[in-house]
């Protein structure tokens, strides 16, 4: 296990206010002397940011949005939150890429403007890459993730505040993950790729796709991940709390 771990919750367009109270339980774990190296980011929906931001604060968990629009200055885009508006709520990071919008239409192009404008504001930026199911059959799977690191990262000086996330599309919700050795060269390949494109040695490498209290265990075994991005699971905060032991243990 490599030393600090993120935990970085997903929770989709899922949970109420009721819902948010539960996250209490993860709270006081994050206060045990052990586990002090789990960095626990919540990303709620935009309309808990404030809830979260409050229920947290006496804590070292984080917040972080979903999604951010591309556009850096305000504009005429219903329904749309920019970074500014993330940086404003308090929240510190950002989910960009994740392939349940790159299916509604965030290109490569889009997904690199929406980074630029994360970065300006000094927000962090969890970066979601990874292939579909079509796209691993056909053995483009290094073919995809090149480009989406090219192209998601274009004229984009190398930094250490983006967290890569590492999400083949065919794990997330399906209860399927991919085989543990299959996994870790990946893993390998990801940060090579990231190595000859920023020269950067030791990338922040997540993985996210069907994270559960039930597989973490083997999960853990790939000394090189840096943490969990975690959908489904990290909506109940007893399962989050599983896998937060089972990593740290
Ligand atoms: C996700 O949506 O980022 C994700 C990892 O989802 P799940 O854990 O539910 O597969």
């Amino acid at each position: 296990m490599t030393n600090n771990m993120f935990f970085i919750a997903n929770w989709k367009m899922f949970g109420d206010f009721k819902s948010v109270n539960s996250v209490k339980k993860v709270i006081k774990l994050s206060k045990i002397k052990k586990y002090k190296k789990a960095q626990i980011i919540y990303c709620p929906p935009f309309t808990l940011i404030d809830r979260f931001l409050n229920l947290v604060k006496n804590s070292k968990i984080t917040v972080g949005a979903q999604n951010c629009h591309y556009s850096e200055k305000p504009g005429p885009f219903t329904g749309s939150i920019n970074s500014d508006l993330i940086k404003s709520s308090g929240a510190k990071y950002v989910i960009i890429g994740h392939s349940e919008n790159r299916v509604t239409g965030d290109t490569n192009q889009i997904i690199n403007l929406k980074i630029k404008s994360a970065l300006k504001k000094k927000l962090k930026v969890i970066y979601c890459i990874g292939e579909t199911l079509n796209e691993k059959k056909k053995n483009k799977t290094n073919l995809i993730l090149r480009s989406q690191i090219i192209h998601g990262l274009k004229n984009i000086k190398k930094n250490n505040s983006i967290i890569f996330a590492y999400e083949p599309v065919w794990s997330i919700g399906t209860g399927i993950i991919p085989k543990i050795n299959n996994l870790e060269k990946q893993i390998y390949d990801i940060k090579n790729m990231i190595f000859k494109f920023w020269k950067l040695k030791n990338p922040k490498i997540i993985y996210g796709g069907s994270v559960n209290s039930k597989n973490i265990s083997e999960l853990n075994k790939i000394s090189s991940i840096n943490g969990f991005l975690v959908g489904g699971a990290s909506q109940n905060s007893k399962n989050f709390i599983d896998i937060i032991k089972k990593t740290i243990n």
